[in-house]
């Protein structure tokens, strides 16, 4: 039987469709065409050039076996790919080679993507419109005016708000924000798009999340719109994908997202990245992807200070044209403290109470609304808070509360760390002396000692004191 490209491609696609699970075959190999065969070399047609990207990357070595059964050792396999610059013009081609056409099918480097144009089918498109227009999920609330700046923050922010002057065009790039639960990842990641759609509304934007992205993809192999789903993100100018740290196991979506991170990257799009980890801690991701995680920059969230948690508070009620007493907003600061989502949450629940009950919030009424949402209320106060509350109050290292010094100030705070804990906890003198620095009982003797005459004598101090006490007792 002569040899036709239709021929020769059927016999290839019976070999491969036996090598590959049907989904695959499916996606990737049914919707190529042969489009002729002239001196042993086949050449095949393929919608796109992430298609091509794809077959060599995952198919190499099987088509070339099977090239090479049906055309002997010299045959070579050709791809032709269509690129489409608009919808108004035809497409046009481009034709490369296969790498693994050299003998030991060594691999050559892949060409660069080129930008492709088209009319794009996806999910966020706004139809009716003719240029591309993209709604880029952001949500309105989440802009820099609202992101209140703390020491927890500073360098994600400020690294955030340059990205969002000029996307793209920093060094920072990708930029990924890392943190803990409910610190402000996705505010912050939301307020760079925001930003960037406030002065440069031209400019493609979309967020999504890692877990909506990999459910597109899931949905797009089984509904055979891979091509668009890929085109869809590479057309854009800014990528932002939250929680990344999702992608775990996940490999052929993280597959995917790595084509689409290179073709952006290389045409200086910007990606945003969030995680709950740093890059070198994501565990279940290749380390392709891990490597360009890393290349431009990481930047965390921490938990905000005390400070920052009030100013958080405030701006959230002045922007709710609401009012709380401060020691109410200080006492919900106070324990709330390792998650802003969460301080948020409480200050809501209070004003829901306040509004169904009709009554003002006081401290009292504070705390009694709030037991719930403050677990281990009676938590047991810790030789360690306290001193971490007395060196917060008079700003001295903590540090230095257990050196030998004699410095006014840090003498001060350690007596009165000593006195408190002498007068909080359960703990025996001897165990408080070796606490602060390895002294002995009759160190601390002198110090509660110190502490009560100077509390008879000295209003200011006795004011201190109180203080401190208060807010060991707010915790
Ligand atoms: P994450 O994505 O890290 O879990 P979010 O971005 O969803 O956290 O933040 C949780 C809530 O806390 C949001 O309502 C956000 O607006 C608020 N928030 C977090 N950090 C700040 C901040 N620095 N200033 C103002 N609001 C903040
Ligand atoms: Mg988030």
């Amino acid at each position: 039987m002569e040899k036709t490209c239709t021929n020769v491609w059927e016999s290839c696609l019976q070999i491969i469709k036996d090598n590959i699970p049907t989904q695959s075959f499916k996606t990737w190999f049914e919707p190529i065409i042969p489009l002729r065969l002239e001196e042993s070399v086949l050449t095949i047609q393929v919608p796109s050039l992430f298609f091509y990207e794809w077959l060599e990357e995952h198919y190499v070595g099987l088509l070339r076996k099977t090239v090479k059964k049906h055309l002997g050792d010299k045959g070579r396999l050709e791809y032709n790919i269509v690129v489409e610059k608009s919808s108004s013009q035809k497409p046009f081609t481009t034709n490369l080679p296969s790498s693994g056409n050299g003998a030991e099918g060594k691999n050559q480097s892949i060409p660069m993507p080129i930008a492709l144009n088209k009319d794009i089918k996806n999910p966020f498109v706004i139809p009716g419109l003719k240029k591309l227009q993209v709604d880029p999920q952001l949500n309105p609330n989440y802009t820099f005016e609202n992101f209140i700046e703390g020491d927890c923050n500073r360098l994600a922010r400020s690294a955030g708000y340059a990205v969002g002057a000029k996307p793209g065009g920093t060094s920072f790039n990708p930029l990924m924000i890392y943190g803990g639960v409910g610190l402000g990842k996705t505010h912050l990641a939301q307020a760079i798009g925001n930003e960037v759609k406030k002065t440069m509304p031209d400019k493609l934007v979309i967020y999504v999340s890692c877990e909506k992205f990999c459910q597109q993809f899931v949905d797009s192999l089984k509904n055979n719109t891979i091509n668009d789903f890929v085109n869809f993100y590479q057309a854009m100018d800014i990528i932002i994908m939250d929680d990344v740290h999702n992608f775990a196991g996940k490999e052929k979506t993280q597959d995917i997202f790595f084509h689409i991170f290179n073709h952006l990257h290389q045409s200086g799009k910007q990606l945003i990245l969030t995680s709950d980890k740093p890059p070198k801690d994501l565990a279940g991701l290749e380390e392709r992807l891990l490597s360009r995680f890393k290349w431009g920059l990481s930047a965390d969230l921490s938990v905000p200070d005390m400070e920052t948690r009030m100013a958080i508070l405030k701006k959230k009620m002045y922007q709710d044209g609401i009012e709380l007493p401060n020691d109410v907003i200080e006492y919900v600061a106070n324990n709330i403290d390792n998650n802003v989502r969460e301080l948020e949450g409480a200050m809501v629940s209070l004003l829901a109470q306040s509004t169904l009950n009709k009554k003002e919030i006081d401290l009292a009424l504070a705390k009694q609304m709030l037991k719930n949402f403050i677990k281990n209320t009676s938590k047991e106060i810790s030789m360690e808070y306290i001193q971490k509350l007395v060196c917060e109050y008079f700003e001295v290292p903590v540090e230095m509360v257990k050196s030998k010094t004699r410095k006014r100030e840090i003498v001060q705070a350690r007596q009165i760390s000593m006195y408190l804990s002498k007068s909080h906890t359960k703990t025996s003198l001897k165990s408080i002396g070796a606490f602060f620095g390895g002294r002995d009982h009759s160190t601390v003797i002198y110090a509660c000692q110190t502490v009560e005459d100077l509390i008879d004598t000295d209003k200011k101090f006795k004011a201190y004191v109180y203080d401190i006490q208060k807010k060991l007792k707010m915790s």
